[in-house]
């Protein structure tokens, strides 16, 4: 079937104003006051004439389903997911108003353009693009923008895994986690990531009890000083690299593109993970020592003292051993481990329909493009979707120069298709900033 003309330009004017107000509507979490995203949707929903549901998990903390049925003979749905709440941030910091929507630069400024609400247009120009050409589609297609992600999505899917878990039957699911970049490994060249995988959290808090007693004489049962001789251990323990297979494939397929000049052996996937703690963090069981709690009083020795660990576990690796291990490290019956969140997300597999499409997709518009599978450091709400509910693909549309996202690094800002005044388009290292919008849609055409 040949593609529909689509007027790209005018969907990205549409795009640019939809994500400056949608930027502007508060959905900061907490508190989330995600209705007011959800009621947004539903005006440019009903606008349309597209049916669409709510999800109420009885505090206002809306999620938002819509969906363009298929016939169902290429099988389930594929859902387009998004989360509606940003996370808050600190006014001092920006330049711009947070929740301005500023349109400057070629940027849009502001708390959500990146994470997520900036995908969550994308997502939505998809699908209102797949709406009006009325294509018969083979499976349904669901636009699904869920509350709650940012804050441990117990009001969004969450919600829906415990009440709906109907509406999360897919083969398919795009979500965020993927990432462009100009630049890999010192290279300069486009690499797409295609997020098939995720560290899982473990975060524990370790508690010390010892006797209370007055600082002017000190005494061997010290809750603070136990908990700083476990700290001791536990930030001198030297773990491995574990490279799972996603991870491997991540870095044959740089040395296959030319872009690592030496084989992956463990030698080097070991000297990557000196420099680069992001691609360590990916390798290795990783342990960030983020909270510490003790005291009441400068000359009054505690009773408890405690400190918080964000545990992140490569895929797979099981918690209980995890524990265990962290357990015999401490080497002390009187730190008492406590689990706080325990999560795991299913790798994606690599040799499916939509991988593939993706992948082609990205080079047909970067022709230089290196599209690479990858493991993620943090988690989404994929962790929601096993594999009983298909696959999981994370892949953001546009590619940041590393130098140009970290110039500021707590203001946040998406890039905007502009052309240049004399109209000509911009030159080949530039064109990675402009945002694609829905170029995903023809690689949908043919899986949906
Ligand atoms: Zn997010």
């Amino acid at each position: 079937m040949p593609a529909p003309v689509v007027d790209w330009d005018a969907w990205t004017e549409q795009a640019t104003r939809w994500l400056s107000e949608y930027v502007r509507i508060d959905t900061v979490n907490p508190p989330g006051n995600e209705w007011r995203a959800c009621e947004w949707l539903g005006a440019i929903f009903d606008a349309e004439g597209i049916p669409y549901r709510t999800f109420d998990p009885g505090n206002n903390r809306l999620t938002l389903v819509a969906t363009i049925p298929g016939d169902g003979s290429r099988g389930k749905p594929l859902i387009l997911l998004s989360h509606t709440d940003v996370v808050p941030f600190e006014r001092d910091h920006w330049t711009v108003d947070p929740l301005g929507g500023e349109v400057r630069d070629g940027y849009i400024w502001g708390r959500g353009t990146l994470d997520m609400k900036g995908m969550g247009i994308i997502e939505l120009v998809t699908f209102l693009i797949h709406h009006r050409d009325r294509l018969n589609l083979k499976r349904d297609l669901v636009f699904m923008a869920v509350a709650d992600e940012e804050a441990g999505s117990e009001f969004g899917i969450e919600f829906l895994d415990r009440e709906h878990p109907e509406i999360l039957e897919a083969d398919y699911v795009i979500n965020e986690g993927g990432g462009g970049s100009t630049e890999v490994l010192g290279v300069e060249r486009n690499t797409f990531n295609i997020g098939v995988s995720e560290k899982g959290p473990l975060w524990v808090t370790l508690r010390a009890q010892g006797r209370p007693g007055h600082g002017s004489v000190p005494h061997d049962d010290n809750a603070a000083d136990r908990l700083v001789r476990a700290l001791r251990r536990v930030t001198e323990w030297q773990r491995p690299l574990i490279p799972g297979p996603e991870v491997k494939e991540y870095f044959q397929q740089l040395y296959e593109a030319g872009i690592l000049n030496r084989e992956p052996t463990m030698e080097v996937l070991r000297e990557i993970a000196e420099t680069n703690p992001r691609l360590r963090s990916v390798q290795m069981n990783s342990i960030s020592l983020t909270m510490l709690n003790a005291g009441v009083k400068h000359n009054v020795i505690p009773a408890t003292a405690e400190a918080m660990l964000d545990v992140r576990l490569v895929p797979g690796y099981d918690p209980d051993r995890f524990v265990e291990e962290l357990r015999t490290v401490i080497n002390d019956p009187r730190i008492e481990i406590e689990r706080v969140f325990v999560s795991s997300t299913p790798s994606s597999p690599l040799d499916t329909e939509l991988y593939a499409t993706m992948a082609r997709e990205v080079r047909r518009v970067f022709e230089d493009a290196v599209v690479v599978p990858s493991v993620s450091a943090g988690f989404t709400d994929s962790r929601r979707l096993p594999p009983s509910r298909g696959a999981r693909l994370r892949l953001r549309a546009d590619a940041h120069r590393p130098e140009r996202a970290g110039t500021r690094a707590r203001e946040r800002r998406a890039p905007v298709r502009r052309e240049p005044a004399s109209g000509h388009a911009d030159p080949a290292p530039r064109r990675a900033r402009h945002l694609r919008l829905a170029r995903t849609r023809v690689s949908l055409d043919r899986l949906a």
